[in-house]
C-alpha cells in the first residue's frame, strides 16, 4: 500500500557487516552516566547505582507485524515503544536498550535505514541510550528484537494487589486493534483495487494507536508526582481482561470490573458501530494499546481522582469472589481469558 515504486535499493552486501553496522548507528548519542561503553566493543559496559530491570521483545514478521501496511520507520518505532512499556509498568525509568535485527536480502539498504530512523526517533523522544546490538541474516522475512534496561528505586510487580484496591487505568482502550482492522480492510480493498485512495480521515487516531503507539513514560512520572505508588500494575499489550487475570492471579485477589467505566475514545466507539463489534468486547481482547493497569490503595484515591489521565474502571476483592465484569445492565458476568492472536506477547 504504502510501496514507492522509485525507491533507491541499495544491496545490503554493499557496505560489509562492519560498515552497515556503522552505517546504521551513526548517529546514537549516548546521554546516560550509566552508559560506559556504548556500541563499537565485544560488549556495552553500563555502571548502575541503583536496582536494574531487564526485559525484551521479539518482534516477527507475519506474526506481529505486516509490511503491507506497517511502514518500517514505524516499525522500528514501535519496536522500541513494546518494550518502554515493560519497563514502565515496573514503575522504572528507561535508559538503554539494545536491538537485534535478522533480515533477508529481499531488503534493501534502504530499509533498515527506516528502521534505525524510527528506533532513533523513539530513543530521542524516550530519551534511551542505545548501546548495542546484533545483525544477522535470515532466510526469509524480517525479525527484530529489543531489549530494555532501565533503573528502578521502588519496583511494582503483579503480585500486591489487595481486596478492596482500586483497578485504574490509563488513557483509553481498544484503538489499536479497531486501527489494525481498518488497515486489514484497506489492505484487502487495495488487493481488489490497487488505484482506490482509501479516505482514512475519520480513522487518524486509532491507525496512529495501531501503527504509532506510545509508552506511558508520563504516567510513572504523574504517579510519582501524586506521590501514589500502586500497589501493582501491568501494561495493557494483549487486553483489558487478559492483564486483569495477571493482576488477579499473581495476587491472589478477585475482581469486579464495571463496563460502563472502560475509556473508549469517541473513533473506537463509532468504528466498532461501523464494523458491528462489540467496543466492550474490543477493550477486554484487544491488544497493543500499550496502557498502563494498576491497582491502587482507596487512600490514594482523593490524589488521582481529578486526573484525566487516569480512569478507575472497578475494584479488587477476595480471591474467592473471582473475577467479573459488571454489565451496564448490572448483569456479573465472569471475565475469561482470550488474549491477543498471538501466544507469546
Ligand atoms: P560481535 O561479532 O562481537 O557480536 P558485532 O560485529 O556483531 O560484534 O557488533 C559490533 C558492535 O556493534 C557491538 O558493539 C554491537 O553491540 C553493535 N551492534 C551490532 N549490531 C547492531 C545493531 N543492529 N544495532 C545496534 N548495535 C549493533
Ligand atoms: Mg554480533
Amino acid at each position: 500500500m504504502i510501496e514507492d515504486k522509485n525507491q533507491q535499493r541499495t544491496d545490503l552486501g554493499t557496505l560489509g557487516e562492519f560498515g552497515l553496522i556503522d552505517h546504521l548507528t551513526k548517529n546514537f548519542k549516548i546521554n546516560h552516566e550509566s552508559t560506559v561503553k556504548g556500541i563499537g566493543d565485544d560488549a556495552a559496559v553500563l555502571d548502575f547505582k541503583k536496582k536494574i530491570v531487564v526485559t525484551t521483545d521479539l518482534l516477527v514478521e507475519g506474526v506481529h507485524f505486516d509490511l503491507s501496511y506497517m511502514p518500517l520507520k514505524h516499525l522500528g518505532y514501535k519496536s522500541v515503544i513494546v518494550n518502554l512499556s515493560d519497563v514502565f509498568a515496573m514503575n522504572a525509568t528507561a535508559t538503554q536498550i539494545t536491538v537485534s535485527i535478522a533480515v533477508s536480502n529481499r531488503f534493501p539498504l534502504e530499509a533498515l535505514e527506516e528502521i534505525y530512523a524510527g528506533i532513533e526517533t523513539a530513543a530521542k523522544i524516550y530519551n534511551i541510550d542505545v548501546i548495542g546490538g546484533d545483525t544477522t541474516s535470515s532466510n526469509k522475512g524480517l525479525l527484530i528484537s529489543v531489549t530494555a534496561l532501565g533503573e528502578v528505586d521502588n519496583e511494582v510487580y503483579r503480585s500486591g494487589a489487595k481486596p478492596n484496591d482500586l483497578l485504574v487505568v490509563s488513557g483509553d482502550l481498544g484503538g489499536a486493534y479497531m486501527g489494525l482492522q481498518v488497515l486489514e480492510r484497506e489492505k484487502e480493498v487495495f488487493k481488489v483495487n490497487p488505484n482506490n485512495q482509501p479516505d482514512l480521515d475519520a480513522y487518524t487516531y486509532i491507525i496512529e494507536r495501531q501503527l504509532k503507539p506510545e509508552a506511558r513514560k508520563d504516567i510513572v512520572k504523574l504517579l510519582k508526582d501524586l506521590d501514589v505508588k500502586p500497589t501493582s500494575m501491568i501494561d495493557i499489550s494483549d487486553g483489558l481482561s487478559s492483564e486483569i487475570m495477571h493482576i488477579c492471579k499473581q495476587s491472589k485477589v478477585g475482581c469486579d470490573l464495571y463496563e460502563a467505566k472502560i475509556p473508549l475514545d469517541p473513533q473506537v466507539i463509532s468504528t466498532c458501530e461501523e464494523f458491528n463489534i462489540d467496543s466492550t468486547t474490543v477493550a477486554l481482547n484487544g491488544g497493543e494499546d500499550y496502557e498502563l493497569l494498576m491497582t491502587i490503595s482507596q487512600e490514594d484515591y482523593p490524589k488521582i481522582k481529578a486526573n484525566p489521565n487516569l480512569t478507575v474502571i472497578g475494584y479488587m476483592t477476595e480471591s474467592s469472589a473471582g473475577m467479573h465484569l459488571v454489565t451496564r445492565a448490572e448483569t456479573k458476568i465472569p471475565i475469561k481469558a482470550q488474549g491477543w492472536k498471538n501466544f507469546d506477547e
